[in-house]
């Protein structure tokens, strides 16, 4: 291993420790909780490269210590970690479905605020609180049970004269926090700092004139045999712990975590999976208004017995994931700028880096969009960039740091098509090539037609496109229909069995629904929630489409909702050109589907069982009957007024009284967009690209 590698991992090693000690012990942190979270993924990335590096006492292995020499040590009877982490959404719910397959049957799971305080145990003895000790390093904690007694939301007894060891997160309200540190000579970064040095008061006198709080979220005992979470948090409930009211529940089906629910008697946010992403947005959203701190939620594995099953790693358990509300950020260096030309044609700079380890990932592609993002930017080849993972997924250049020393400057589009050599043309911010016949586009176009969520080709990738595209076996869609797979076999790893499932999945394509077609031909701004749009909105046949591009009605298309003039008119030009049409002849010709078949036959009864009150207006829906209708196909029932018996009320624009009623009553509020991802959640597919203007009038 090179030595410059090694050197690299104990400099790591040496800065988070440092970290540590100020964050931890004397709760004056150094660095930002972004920089820390980027030193530690680059130093686990160098790790996992590099398993010689692999050292018990790294910081990656063991969790953050905050043991401190003035107060006594104590053993933990339940090592306390720290937690996995995830920064987006699309993270926690591949983090599910990976636990539900280790699981191998089907798990409901929490999703608690993280509460950005210390961590606390407290352990009782028939039913007296008899020590409260600090994380410390996980294994070793220090006894502060004195300061803790002071607080009035740790009970000193419980209802019953249990032994029980509980965690929880001891935390300062903001405004009390506001209200402190305007005091003092010097000030604290955060409320958790405050909290955090007035836990480690020696005197508790003063640890008491702090108005600290506690939730508690954890509770282990021999006395009862839990069989799930939300069974315990009910319990510590009941013995007198201060429970956060803002959990939610979620199970395969909202009926699932209902019926559960009301088992334990919690009054919890439920819902299905399908409703997580717009918990994790609601709770992003609104976590301003919270009269305490959060810095992320907690995932955490329902039933007690897979817990044990997954068990932990040295520094997290296996079984819960936290998702932080900050994307992390790091620096390096761009060594080049490619140009990628897109099935559109439109030209798309992409910044070569020097691989960096963010957010779990190595970064070593950035897009950097078009030109006038890198003149905004005034970024150069061999410049120092600050770059971060936006919406937590899509890493992106945020800031030049430092420029290149080589005299490079700002970064200028070549004049022609790095594939064909045709010269470039400029559509509003974008480049585009202007040859259809582009090798480039020709491969795009012919990928994304197959790709998933459109015609589902399987193998037919871009790999394989590009291998008969570069060998003259195909150069446009329609020569897929044409062309006898047969003939690879034995050619360039093309075995009987790719070559047989090439051939079983084109003649697939007959049956693939119509709505996917119309999708896969790949019309400018025209998606599949475009194509949703249309179909509802009563032209849900080819011919009827057609036929509004051959009048030109451009009125007609604005009629449906979310078409607007810009979107009508380059849906329109898209369907008259030659190309186009001569496309969609040959689709005909070849068997493909070319109306919607609106069969509710067959639909997922995702809804079965459950009543919907819609109020409001939608973009996407000219009238409430088509809403009811997709809600009655798949098993559910419309109703006229928001009861306690309403499972959902889906909300529009300019919705009125219903909302407070369904506050009221605690009833689930959904959106339009949430709506249309889950009735489109089997057959949702990436949007094909713009038409270079940069701006989407559809949704
Ligand atoms: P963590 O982010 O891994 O979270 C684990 C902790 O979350 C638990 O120990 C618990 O105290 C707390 N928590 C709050 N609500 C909870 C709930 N509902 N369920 C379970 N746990 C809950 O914490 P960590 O290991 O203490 O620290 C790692 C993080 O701390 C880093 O990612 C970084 O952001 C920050 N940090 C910053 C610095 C710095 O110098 N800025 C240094 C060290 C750590």
């Amino acid at each position: 291993m090179d030595p410059t590698i090694s050197k690299k991992a104990e400099e790591l090693r040496n800065d988070l420790r440092e970290y540590q000690k100020a964050y931890y012990v004397d709760s004056r942190p150094l660095v930002s909780d972004m920089e820390y979270d980027r030193k530690f993924d680059e130093l686990s990335a160098l790790e996992r490269q590099y398993p010689e590096l692999s050292d018990p006492n790294s910081p990656t292995s063991r969790v953050g210590s905050d043991l401190s020499s003035d107060f006594p040590e104590f053993h933990h009877t339940v090592p306390v970690l720290s937690l996995d982490k995830a920064y987006s959404s699309d993270a926690v719910l591949s983090w599910i479905e990976k636990s539900e397959d280790k699981a191998d049957h089907n798990l409901s799971f929490v999703v608690e605020e993280k509460i950005d305080g210390i961590s606390m145990v407290l352990y009782y003895e028939k039913g007296l609180l008899v020590r409260a000790v600090t994380r410390g390093n996980g294994f070793i904690g220090n006894e502060v049970t004195s300061n803790i007694r002071t607080m009035p939301s740790v009970p000193l007894k419980l209802s019953e004269p249990v032994d029980i060891v509980v965690r929880g997160e001891v935390y300062l309200p903001k405004n009390d926090f506001l209200a402190i540190n305007k005091t003092l000579d010097e000030p604290y970064a955060n409320p958790r700092n405050l909290a955090a040095g007035a836990v480690r008061r020696i005197k508790s006198s003063e640890a008491a004139q702090v108005p600290l709080s506690i939730f508690c979220y954890e509770g282990f005992t021999d006395t009862i045999q839990f069989s799930d979470h939300i069974q315990i948090l009910s319990y510590l409930k009941h013995l007198g712990f201060r429970i956060d009211p803002n959990i939610g529940y979620f199970c395969k089906t909202e009926a699932e975590a209902r019926k559960r629910l009301s088992e334990t008697g919690l009054d919890l946010v439920c819902g299905s999976f399908d409703d997580i992403p717009m918990y994790i947005k609601t709770k992003t959203q609104g976590r301003k208004a919270l009269a305490y701190e959060i810095d992320g939620l907690v995932c955490k594995i329902n039933e007690i017995a897979v817990r044990e099953a997954f068990g932990y790693t040295g520094h997290h358990p296996r079984w819960a994931i936290a998702y932080k509300f900050e994307a992390p950020q790091a620096q390096t260096i761009v060594m080049g700028i490619d140009v990628q030309v897109g099935r559109t044609g439109r030209i798309t700079p992409v910044a070569r880096v020097k691989p960096v380890a963010l957010g779990g990932s190595t970064i070593a592609n950035i897009t950097l969009h078009n030109q006038d993002y890198v003149d905004e930017l005034e970024l150069a080849i061999g410049d120092t960039v600050a770059i971060s993972k936006r919406g937590d997924v899509i890493p992106a250049v945020e800031s030049v740091v430092e420029k290149n020393e080589d005299g490079n400057t700002t970064w200028v589009m070549p004049a022609v098509c790095p594939s064909c050599g045709t010269e470039l043309v400029k559509n509003g911010a974008h480049h585009f090539c202007p040859n259809y016949d582009c090798p480039m586009q020709a491969k795009g176009r012919i990928s994304f037609f197959a790709a998933k969520g459109q015609m589902d080709i399987e193998g037919l990738g871009p790999e394989t496109v590009t291998y008969l595209y570069d060998n003259g076996y195909v150069r446009s869609i329609e020569d897929l229909f044409d062309f006898d797979f047969s003939i690879l076999n034995g050619l360039h790893g093309f075995g009987d069995k790719k070559v047989q499932s090439l051939s079983a999945s084109m003649a697939a394509t007959r049956k693939t629904p119509f709505r996917q077609v119309l999708t896969a031909l790949g019309l400018p701004e025209f998606g599949r929630k475009a194509v949703d749009c249309l179909c509802s909105g009563g032209l849900d046949t080819m011919d009827k489409i057609l036929d509004i591009a051959d009048r030109d009605d451009v009125d007609s298309l604005m009629k449906i909702n979310q078409i607007g003039e810009k979107s009508a008119r380059l849906l329109i030009d898209g369907l008259n050109s030659l190309h186009m049409r001569s496309l969609i002849a040959k689709l005909r010709a070849s068997g493909l589907q070319m109306e919607d078949s609106n069969d509710a036959e067959g639909l997922s009864q995702i809804f079965a069982g459950q009543s919907w009150c819609i109020t409001g207006s939608f973009d996407s829906f000219s009238s409430r009957d088509l809403i009811t209708k997709i809600i009655t196909d798949r098993g559910g029932k419309a109703v006229s007024a928001v009861s306690a018996k309403t499972t959902v009320l889906l909300a529009g624009h300019n919705a009125g009284s219903k909302l407070a009623k369904a506050a009221e009553l605690g009833t689930k509020v959904m959106d339009e967009d949430e709506f249309l991802k889950i009735i489109g959640k089997t057959e949702e597919k990436p949007e094909p690209e713009g038409d270079g203007s940069g701006q989407m009038e559809l949704f």
